[in-house]
């Protein structure tokens, strides 16, 4: 299965570019900066015994505090592409907030360099095709909420092929959801992913049910066995709103406290649109590959099962009908060689 797993041509729609760095590209960032990453790799090393999400978040104020030129970013980029490339993803969409660090870089800079970087692997990776999702941090607040949301508008604009949509991220724990300033988003064109229900907060997660984003984000406390949340269970299946699962993600920020009571069972078992993805896959020593072999392993699911994954996610994606077609006509080929193959 892990072979297989590999082989399949798969699609990411749920990764944060900062914390998709491998530890090499995180060395190569040290390097680039005179940074020691001894005081970081202790930290790193960590990561299996992280006890909160809180923890999580603190190891991506690592990555963050190394991606603060554009060359910094467009490195990051490129490597983090290849690496997915690597892992036979054939659709990436990452996400990111843009950052502005005084005397270095300003906002536009920061996606203009992630930017640059998705021209150049165009060219060096022909087999991959990569897009953007701008990001609102909730923790930055209102007024950098709506400079993002300004900038996406103004880059969808001028890069529609990469620029396709907004996410609304960032420590649940704080800040608000912004969901008046996505509205104008969605007015521009752009596509709206919104992280939904990481912690318990079933105001905020009915606001975000009918705000109707394009795709969720988790739903962790969406779950038909924890207590008082049954009806927003059967709110979320009313939406239809296809969610990205993160199963290692969940289980290392011990959002989840097992594989075997993730939320994926659930929401797979109803038929619910759903789509694997690695939210992190630095930060928690994952690939896509590894969610599909665990996804495999913890609920019995073959090859057909994952392969049919993989076609519907074709769906969720924030792509044009002509990609999507590309994109599915990939992964059918893939099933007539293995059909071909095996009879
Ligand atoms: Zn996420």
């Amino acid at each position: 299965m892990d072979d297989f797993c590999r082989s399949l041509p798969k699609l990411e729609l749920h990764a944060h570019l900062n914390g998709s760095l491998s530890t090499n590209t995180l060395r190569k960032l040290c390097k680039m900066q005179n940074v020691n990453l001894k005081d970081y790799e202790s930290m790193l090393m960590d990561v299996n015994n992280f006890s909160s999400l809180g923890e999580c978040f603190k190891v991506f104020d690592i990555a963050h505090s190394l991606t603060v030129t554009p060359e910094a970013v467009f490195h990051s980029t490129y490597d983090t592409i290849k690496e997915f490339k690597d892992d036979n993803v054939i659709y990436l969409e990452l996400r990111s907030t843009p950052r502005s660090v005084p005397g270095k870089m300003t906002k536009q800079e920061y996606v203009e360099a992630i930017v640059k970087a998705f021209e150049v692997c165009k060219t060096d990776f022909p087999n991959i095709l990569v897009k953007l999702l701008i990001s609102i941090n909730r923790k930055q607040g209102y007024k950098a909420a709506q400079e993002n949301i300004e900038l996406a508008i103004d880059f969808f604009k001028k890069y529609p092929q990469y620029i396709v949509g907004l996410d609304l991220s960032g420590d649940p724990m704080t800040g608000g959801t912004f969901l008046e300033l996505l509205k104008k988003a969605r007015v521009a064109g752009l596509k709206i992913a919104a992280h939904c229900a990481e912690v318990p907060n079933e105001t905020e997660t009915i606001d975000i049910f009918q705000f109707k984003p394009d795709r969720l984000g988790h739903c962790t406390c969406v779950h038909p066995t924890l207590q008082g949340s049954n009806k927003l269970f059967s709110m979320l299946l009313d939406t239809k709103i296809p969610v990205e699962l993160c199963l290692t993600s969940n289980v290392r920020c011990k959002t989840v406290p097992t594989y075997e009571i993730h939320q994926f069972k659930y929401l797979y078992e109803a038929g619910h649109p759903i789509c694997l993805g690695t939210d992190d896959k630095g930060v928690f020593h994952t690939s896509l590959s590894r969610e599909y072999e665990t996804a495999s392993s913890t609920f019995g699911l073959g090859r057909q099962e994952l392969i049919k994954l993989c076609l519907s996610s074709v769906q969720y994606a924030f792509t044009t009908l002509e990609e999507k077609q590309m994109l599915l006509s990939k992964i059918e080929d893939f099933n007539q060689k293995l059909n071909d193959t095996t009879n």
